[in-house]
């Protein structure tokens, strides 16, 4: 089988990592994968400058999805894995230009502790008092159409709560606008809770209570030797999960690991594929002025690039990929001498509410929140600029972006100090954006997508924006291709 991968993201990289494992098991399987860039790994992309890990993409992936890890391990990176710095973890909302801390209890937008809620300043007295109320609100009933998290977070905290809470959260996930992004898709558990028990707040502490319950059982049981047989071995404490993990050389140590096991004729990086037909046999790729046959294709391009080049074979479909909206973002990372900064406030970094009016949505104290990836002696910031509301800041020259970032810093941090080293990455249209309908909207593209054989799409537009996700899909694209192959091939052979 012959197999066109379009995309050298983590997606297709993971897509072409699990093609190459089914040609290493005895499948007859032969992969290209495409890339239009000179590089592979898409917004996986860093480096090392004087001992530091700068990342210009993502810094990490989340832990409990464990397709991340996974991958990690059997690429033999499992020693490279490093934990965030949990004990440190502490995030901060910008208002009116003073670091406010999250309050505790604060679960997934919802507060559930009384007195850190009443106390803090994040929230004015009427969205206090609208919390409280909270708990009396009423089920929504099942069957009413999605809507955007801005709505349903206002509905229930108000409209400070989105401002101050829910935007920045999730413009920190999908670089964003929580106007625009669905609830059902984005916080499918409160849409649930909201559903059963009316009060988010009441369906938190409810879903903490059904946890921790279970956790006593499992201990309950452990300890009457029910667990793994060892007594040694139930009374030990488990190591906590840690909320994020990166890599210790950055993340483009997986990016470089997964291409290390690819055949090197399997790769063609600077060339764009420029278009899909489809035949009777199966695929036809156009790239780099050549065509080329394919019996399968795993497009693993941004939607909107999907949407391009699939538009002459079904236009419907082309039409469902270019209605997944997407966003940009820029990312830059300061390094200082450490000695020359004023205390930073503990902890990670902080988020920054569209109402501050700043060109910063985000900033992580990196050296923070990884121990052991940045050189001693020196402090890394990393900014996030633009988003969804200022698209505009991307045509901005360099020097005027870090000019920016310098002047807020000084403005919120008080950091006058020339940074040592800078860079500057623009990310264009590169995260998807879960919009309202979002999940009807992937239904109609995979009904599409089952309708032509040998067609497969994996990436962040559809079912997890996240590095775990966008593995999970990659692979699975692949898996499936193969074993329709094998389904076919089994079906072709002359019975007895
Ligand atoms: C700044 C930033 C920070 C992030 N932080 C995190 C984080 O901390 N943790 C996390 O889990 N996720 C994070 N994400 C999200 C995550 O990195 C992405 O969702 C994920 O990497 C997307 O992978 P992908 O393979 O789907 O797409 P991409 O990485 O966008 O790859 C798609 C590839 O397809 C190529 N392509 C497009 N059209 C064609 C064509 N016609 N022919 C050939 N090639 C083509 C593109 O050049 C590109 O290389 C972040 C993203 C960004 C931008």
């Amino acid at each position: 089988m012959r197999t066109a991968i379009i995309g050298g993201g983590i997606a297709g990289l993971a897509a072409a990592y699990e093609l190459e494992k089914a040609c290493a098991a005895g499948a007859d399987v032969e992969y290209t994968l495409f890339e239009s860039r000179d590089r592979l790994g898409g917004s996986l992309s860093s480096e090392i400058v004087d001992g530091t890990v700068l990342e210009r993409g993502p810094d990490s992936f989340l832990t409990e999805k464990p397709a991340g890890v996974e991958l990690c391990r059997e690429l033999g990176l499992g020693d490279q894995l490093t934990p965030s710095n949990d004990a440190e973890r502490k995030t901060y909302i910008l208002v009116k230009n003073r670091m406010v801390a999250l309050p505790d209890g604060l679960m997934f937008l919802v507060p559930t502790k009384l007195v850190p809620t009443a106390l803090t300043p994040l929230f004015s007295i009427k969205t206090k008092i609208k919390m409280g109320l909270e708990l009396l609100h009423p089920p929504r009933p099942t069957g009413l159409p999605d809507e955007s998290v801005a709505a349903l977070v206002s509905r229930h905290f108000g409209a400070e709560a989105v401002d101050r809470l829910a935007d920045p959260l999730l413009s920190g996930i999908y670089g964003g606008d929580a106007g625009q992004l669905s609830a059902r898709t984005v916080l499918p558990k409160l849409v649930e809770m909201e559903s059963e028990y009316g009060s988010l707040t009441r369906g938190m502490l409810a879903a903490h209570q059904k946890m921790a319950a279970k956790a006593r059982e499992a201990a309950h049981n452990k300890g009457n030797g029910g667990g793994t047989g060892s007594g040694a071995a139930a009374g030990a404490p488990r190591p906590a999960r840690t909320i994020f993990t990166t890599l210790k050389g950055g993340m483009q140590q997986l990016v470089d690991a997964i291409v290390a096991r690819l055949k090197p004729g399997s790769v063609r990086m600077g060339t764009a594929v420029t278009g899909l037909v489809k035949t009777a046999a199966g695929w036809v790729v156009e790239a780099g002025g050549t065509r080329e046959s394919y019996d399968g294709v795993i497009v693993c391009s941004q939607a909107w690039a999907a949407s391009m080049l699939l538009s002459g074979v079904d236009q419907t479909l082309s039409d469902g990929l270019a209605g997944i909206p997407y966003s940009s973002s820029i990312t830059l990372n300061l390094v200082y001498d450490e000695k020359k900064l004023p205390a930073l406030p503990d902890g990670f970094g902080f988020l920054v509410p569209a109402s501050e009016g700043r060109a910063m949505l985000a900033c992580t104290f990196v050296h923070r929140k990884f121990l052991g990836r940045t050189a001693p002696g020196k402090a890394v910031l990393r900014a996030f600029l633009g988003g969804m509301k200022n698209e505009a800041l991307l045509s901005e020259p360099d020097a005027v972006l870090v000019e920016t970032a310098r002047r807020e810093f000084k403005e919120i941090l008080g950091i006058t100090a020339e940074p040592e080293h800078v860079q500057v990455s623009r990310w264009r249209r590169a995260m998807a954006q879960y919009a309202v309908g979002h999940q009807e909207r992937v239904k109609h593209i995979q009904e599409r997508v089952a309708e032509l054989p040998g067609l497969k799409l994996a990436g962040n537009a559809y079912d997890g924006i996240g590095i775990p996700d966008c593995i999970r899909l990659g692979r699975k694209a692949a898996k499936e291709l193969v074993a329709s192959q094998q389904v076919s091939e089994a079906a072709s052979q002359p019975v007895g």
